[in-house]
């Protein structure tokens, strides 16, 4: 019904950047998406290029497929709402939960959406309307409003930053807490943020990249060198101990093994980095010296919603986390850039309304 009006100013095709295999990607005109009956329409206004989205890019990881869509870190506008769908004015800024789940399995029982044996990921499923394009279709329920008190761009930060805030959380993170997280890209960025969110004040990344290591002081975090000498002394000094809380934003067997060695016995690691799928690390570290290592992926709807609540404060530091701004036409060669390692920003934002 709301369709009609829209229809008639709007053309029939949107550019959206489209994977085509390992190291193949170009923007391209796709169909129109059009809202179902519970879904909304919404103009992005950029989309962060993950990690992830490099890995499938590459074709590293398997996750992502020919002929697909990709982006999953997003903030649009609503332009149209379908059938059923009732409270969203448009123009309305809003973020995506990218996480479609059963909603009736154990799992989304226990608010553990994520965890859903039917989960799909909007940006990972190709079947799903995704972020890397001007428009995307997505179910209302996983809409999350922004308000306008907030730099918009920043809304395409809270799926990674939520990401960090599981991990915290799944890491049990808390005020007495002196925490070391392990890599200062942007999964690292958002553990040390929610960290310090979750009360701990005591926080240092471990971050060889000097460029990375000089975001992380413009957002007050200090950062050690892993490669410095007495590097487990250094993070001892700076935290005033040894670490009583590891979170591993890397996830290779180095970045593990380091967690595990500079973290003091009887206490925490969380392994969240996805580096390699295959990771070699001390028994001994884990059994004699009764480490517990806790893994943590995605989040919660809740963590999601929290991580937007703080998002929509804008505080200041968010403006730093922004290092590049492309257009659609530009992400291409962005996503190459990132993929050879010739692009150090940390986070790349695409903006598909810009020519
Ligand atoms: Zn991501
Ligand atoms: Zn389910």
């Amino acid at each position: 019904m709301v369709r009609a009006s829209v229809d008639l100013d709007r053309r029939t095709l949107v550019r959206a950047l489209v994977f085509h295999g390992p190291w193949r990607i170009a923007v391209e005109d796709r169909p129109d998406p059009v809202p179902g009956p519970g879904e909304v329409l919404l103009r992005v206004v950029s989309t962060g290029i993950c990690g992830s989205d490099i890995h499938g890019f590459t074709g590293e990881n398997g996750r992502r497929f020919p002929g697909q869509v990709m982006g999953h870190e997003t903030v649009g506008r609503v332009v149209a709402t379908g059938p059923e769908v009732t409270g969203l004015e448009p123009g309305t800024l809003a973020t995506v939960h990218p996480v479609l789940a059963c909603g009736s399995c154990d799992a989304c029982q226990a608010g553990l959406d994520y965890r859903c044996p039917r989960r799909r990921i909007i940006g990972v499923d190709p079947a799903l309307s995704s972020a890397f394009a001007e428009l995307m279709a997505v179910p209302a329920a996983n809409v999350v409003e922004l308000p306008e008190t907030m730099p918009a761009e920043h809304g395409a930060l809270i799926e990674p930053l939520a990401v960090g805030h599981h991990a915290a959380a799944r890491g049990g993170c808390g005020p007495t807490d002196r925490v070391l997280v392990v890599g200062g890209g942007p999964i690292g960025q958002a553990c040390a943020l929610a960290a310090r969110r979750q009360g701990a004040e005591r926080v240092v990344v471990s971050e060889p990249h000097a460029g990375r290591r000089a975001l992380l002081a413009d957002i007050g975090v200090p950062s050690v060198d892993p490669n410095d000498d007495g590097f487990t002394d250094v993070v001892a000094e700076v935290l005033g101990g040894a670490p009583t809380l590891a979170l591993d934003a890397v996830g290779s067997s180095s970045s593990l093994r380091s967690a595990l060695s500079v973290c003091a016995p009887g206490e925490r690691v969380v392994l969240v980095g996805m580096h390699e799928p295959k990771v070699s690390i001390s028994a001994y570290a884990v059994s004699i010296e009764e480490r517990t290592l806790t893994g943590s992926y995605c989040y919660t709807k809740q963590d999601f919603l929290d991580t937007a609540a703080w998002v929509a404060t804008a505080p200041p530091e968010l403006a730093r986390l922004i290092e590049d701004r492309v257009s659609l036409a530009r992400a291409p060669e962005a996503f190459a850039a990132l993929a050879r390692g010739e692009n150090p920003a940390s986070k790349v934002l695409v903006f598909p309304g810009d020519s």
